[in-house]
């Protein structure tokens, strides 16, 4: 299914994946309706500075609740629109909301400073940038949209959304509640429109101040070429290819158990996927038969399902991509076979599926082992030894998480510190938390999201010299 016509004046069809029917036809904003869009945000911008900090966080908490009061129909939207399980979806608009009380928590507490110097008084100021562009994938669209809504309005910046032309709908929806809070106007702006047309028109405009981008590394890089002909501010939250390492004194079912989730969450659609299981030879026949257990026990199906762990891919496109990755002949540069070693159940009939799949073992230098693929394909490789499972995590152009399984709590340390990536967790695969930082290294990307951190990449430090001569 192609569901995305691009260009001024086109229609987009947004359809649910796991059955293949059409949710609702919207028309795509060109370039004329993104300028429109823009201007409304940059007119929104004094009204919302002009808000007082008490009254703006109010704003933004009000918003918050009515993302609660509407968390139902929320996940149910998103769940329809993206073919993600129930249970995730409900997670994820609980997220939303918090992610708004936090930064609704954050307005007057991201202060300047006074800084010691001769002659005067000097002081700093962290000032709003102005119209921040919010570019935004189909994985985790609602999510995705509130890391960069939440710090961006509580700076007092105004923020243009441009959603994923395949996933559009809760980020319209999320508009309306803003609105509905008592958000001014032109404040939260959504623009529905095609990557080429409407996002590519947010980068270049001039009166776009900032670009915040979560998509593929490919884009990434024309997005941050494109932002350098108006020296935009920009923040790039791109691909990964996270290693999972188990080491032999590892909790070996947890790990195990785990495992799943790591990787086949949100059908392999995550950035921070584990998607390279690395296994210390010692416990890799006893490794591979629990993760054999798991991957059985992984439950794909319908979304709609609260039982549900995973759904289709969220279009049939991607099915022919994930499945380029395996077959004959696609161990590249070798040419050898990827045959998988489990391959999970998937439901007869429409929709996007593919089932979760473990190639083991996997050459490093493969595709599979290499590539981003996203979707619900895990391959495994076995080590000898910290420094090689260093060497082999660290053997890849991305650096975004990763997971390190051990009972040697100096060695987690260790190797958390050793592993090239931004965001490490250990004896855990969770990456993402509010309170805390998130962003990528090396061609992940750069700028944080979340956290108190997510705070200066929405502001710029101006300072003041005052003369007491
Ligand atoms: P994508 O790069 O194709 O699209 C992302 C967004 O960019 C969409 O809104 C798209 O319309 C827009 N876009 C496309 N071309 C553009 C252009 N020329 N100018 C401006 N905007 C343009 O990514 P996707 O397929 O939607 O999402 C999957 C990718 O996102 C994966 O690579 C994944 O790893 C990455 N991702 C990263 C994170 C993270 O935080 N690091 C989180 C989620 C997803």
């Amino acid at each position: 299914m192609s569901e995305a016509s691009t260009g001024t004046g086109g229609r987009m069809r947004v359809i649910n994946p796991a059955t293949g029917e059409l949710l609702v036809e919207l028309p795509l904003a060109g370039t004329e309706e993104t300028d429109e869009a823009v201007a409304r945000s940059v007119e929104a911008g004094p009204v919302w500075r002009a808000v007082a900090p008490a009254d703006r966080a109010r704003l933004l908490r009000r918003f918050a609740t009515g993302v609660e009061e509407h968390a139902e129909e929320l996940a149910r939207l998103e769940t329809a629109n993206v073919g993600k399980p129930i249970a995730d979806s409900r997670d994820e608009i609980a997220m939303v909301a918090e992610v708004l009380h936090f930064y609704a928590g954050a307005v007057d507490k991201h202060r300047g400073d006074t800084v010691p110097v001769a002659g005067g008084v000097d002081l700093t100021f962290h000032e709003p940038l102005g119209v921040v562009a919010a570019i935004v994938p189909w994985n985790f669209p609602a999510a995705i949209a509130s890391w960069k809504i939440g710090p961006a309005l509580a700076t007092g910046n105004t923020v243009v959304v441009k959603p994923s032309e395949l996933t559009p709908l809760t980020a319209l929806r999320l508009r309306d509640l803003a609105l509905e809070a008592g958000v001014p106007p032109g404040v939260l702006e959504v623009v529905v429109g095609s990557g080429p047309v409407a996002g590519a028109r947010l980068v270049e405009h001039p009166d776009v101040a900032k670009v915040a981008f979560t998509g593929s590394t490919a884009v990434g890089r024309t997005v941050m070429a494109a932002a350098a002909a108006t020296i935009k501010r920009v923040t790039l939250e791109l691909g990964g290819k996270s290693a999972n390492i188990v080491f032999a004194d590892a909790d070996l079912e947890r790990a195990a158990d785990a495992a799943p989730a790591g990787v086949f969450g949100n059908a392999g659609q995550d950035c921070c996927a584990r998607s390279r299981m690395l296994v210390e030879r010692p416990v890799w026949d006893r490794f591979l038969d629990l993760l054999g257990d798991s991957v059985a026990r992984w439950r794909v199906g319908d979304p709609t399902d609260p039982r549900t762990q995973m759904g289709p891919l969220v279009s049939t496109d991607r099915q022919a991509v994930v499945g380029s990755f395996l077959g004959s002949g696609m161990g590249d540069p070798g040419g050898g076979d990827v045959v998988p070693r489990f391959v999970g159940q998937v439901p007869a009939g429409p929709g996007a599926w593919f089932p979760p799949t473990v190639v083991a073992p996997a050459d490093p230098t493969w595709r599979v082992a290499r590539e981003e693929i996203f979707g619900p394909v895990a391959v495994v490789i076995p080590f000898d030894g910290e420094e090689d499972a260093v060497r082999l995590a660290n053997d890849t152009t991305y650096g975004l998480a990763g997971s390190i399984w051990t009972r040697d709590g100096a060695r987690a340390l260790r190797m958390a510190r050793a592993v090239d990536a931004g965001n490490l967790s250990v004896n855990s695969n969770g990456s993402v938390r509010v309170q805390t930082s998130f962003g990528g290294r090396r061609q992940s990307g750069f700028g944080r999201e979340l956290g108190l951190e997510a705070l200066a990449a929405y502001t710029e430090v101006k300072n003041v010299f005052v003369s007491t001569a």
